[in-house]
């Protein structure tokens, strides 16, 4: 991966993996192409594609010292446009698209059963087909299916003791998006830690302003505020206006509101209302050694101060940026728990993985690739450190 010539070629070849409907390349189906892949990227980025072998995936992930697991089920589910189209004489929508909220669902409650407390469960909420992807598009409120369908999910979770996050898409579809998490945090976050957590994507120039739209209300409101934030995934498809012009100021963005989370930073009003700032909590969800160093430095120093804090967490994906995630978990035990006195909640590392068949996770493998080509390029330190490492354990 490290090279940049087999990479290219690589990706092309996961593409037609993942788009293909023939038997031969359908890595469910051809028992080659499926060990082929296994042994080269299914191994090193998911879970598994059943509920043993998830188990075994996320108690070898605790082993090595992650509180928990961020578990999503990576089966993209598409619909044929000929499918959704099938009007019903008195729905706008017909059978189909109803069976594939149901579908979605499913997979979402099958993948609460594997987690245990503490984890977390991603959802990807366009992966319940055209009736939600039509209202988001059209930012109307959540359709009752999909409503039922998302309570359901957040009522099995809290039974599971695990907790939620919605997945951020591009803007078309996260202006409405944001709307309905935040009535979901509404409707789940009314006691003590939040259930549900929304995605704020820094790229944004808005991003700084949604997040304090999402605190404002919270504390308006009286819920509890869970967010993700992350850089954000869609430089490539989204409107390139919308966002910072260089990576170094979504560098800053990311940096800045994950500062104003950690030390409470109300936004500031008109000056005849005070604003406490609300019950949050935040998940870091980076690759990028120096956003974490940063938040974990202003984190530890209130801590030191005896501040009140802000829940932290951290979230990198399983099989990337392994060193950091190791690292940040050292730092927070050696940091955190040490004295006695100020003993408090060391801030948990997880790692977020997919599970599902070889076939299943091919099109979440490849928009990862898409989406981290640059790191991915980046990674000859890593060739390497593990030569390095070969040649030590080969030759004492
Ligand atoms: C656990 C986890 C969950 C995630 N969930 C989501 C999600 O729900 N939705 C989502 O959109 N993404 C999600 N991501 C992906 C995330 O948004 C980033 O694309 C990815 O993590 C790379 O960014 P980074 O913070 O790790 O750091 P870096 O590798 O330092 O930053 C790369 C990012 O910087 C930004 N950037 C790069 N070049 C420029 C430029 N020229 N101008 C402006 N900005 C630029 C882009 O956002 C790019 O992805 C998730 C990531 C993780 C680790």
């Amino acid at each position: 991966m490290s090279k940049t010539w087999l990479m290219r070629p690589c990706l092309t070849f996961l593409d037609a993996v993942a788009r293909s409907k023939s038997g031969i390349i359908n890595a469910d189906r051809n028992p080659i192409l499926n060990r082929v892949l296994r042994w080269t990227i299914y191994n090193q980025f998911c879970a598994g594609s059943n509920s043993t072998e998830v188990s075994r995936s996320m108690g070898e992930l605790r082993q090595l010292g992650y509180k928990g697991v961020i578990l999503g089920f990576a089966k993209e589910i598409v619909l044929d446009p000929s499918q959704g189209a099938a009007l019903a004489d008195d729905a706008k929508y017909g059978p189909a698209c109803y069976h594939m909220i149901d579908e979605w669902k499913d997979a979402n409650l099958d993948t609460i059963r594997m987690l245990s407390p503490g984890d977390f469960l991603s959802v990807k909420l366009t992966g319940a087909g055209p009736i939600c992807v039509a209202a988001l598009q059209a930012r109307e409120p959540m359709p009752p299916a999909i409503s039922d369908a998302l309570d359901e999910i957040c009522m099995a979770t809290r039974k599971a003791g695990a907790r939620l996050w919605i997945d951020a898409e591009q803007q078309i579809l996260q202006i409405g998006l944001d709307e309905w998490v935040i009535e979901l945090m509404k409707r789940h976050n009314q006691q003590g830690e939040p259930l549900v957590y929304n995605t704020i994507q820094a790229y944004l120039k808005g991003a700084r302003e949604n997040a304090q739209r999402h605190i404002l209300q919270a504390a308006r409101e009286g819920w509890a505020l869970g967010v993700k934030l992350v850089r954000g995934a869609y430089i490539e498809n989204e409107v390139r206006s919308l966002i910072h012009d260089t990576k170094n100021d979504s560098d800053q963005s990311y940096d800045d509101i994950a500062d104003m989370f950690i030390s409470r930073r109300a936004p500031q009003t008109d000056g005849r209302e005070e604003v406490f700032f609300p019950s949050t909590a935040l998940m870091l969800a980076t690759h990028n050694a120096a956003s974490a160093s940063k938040a974990m430095t202003t984190h530890r120093d209130r801590v030191a101060q005896g501040l009140p804090l802000t829940k932290l967490e951290c979230g990198q994906i399983k099989g990337m940026a392994d060193e950091l995630s190791c690292s940040l978990i050292e730092d927070c035990e050696g940091t955190f728990t040490a004295d006695d006195k100020t003993r408090i909640e060391t801030p948990g590392v997880f790692k977020y993985i997919a599970w599902g068949s070889v076939s299943e996770c091919m099109g979440y493998l490849y928009r990862r690739a898409v989406e981290n080509r640059g790191a991915v390029e980046r990674t000859q330190h890593m060739v390497d450190a593990l030569a390095k490492e070969l040649r030590r354990r080969v030759f004492g």
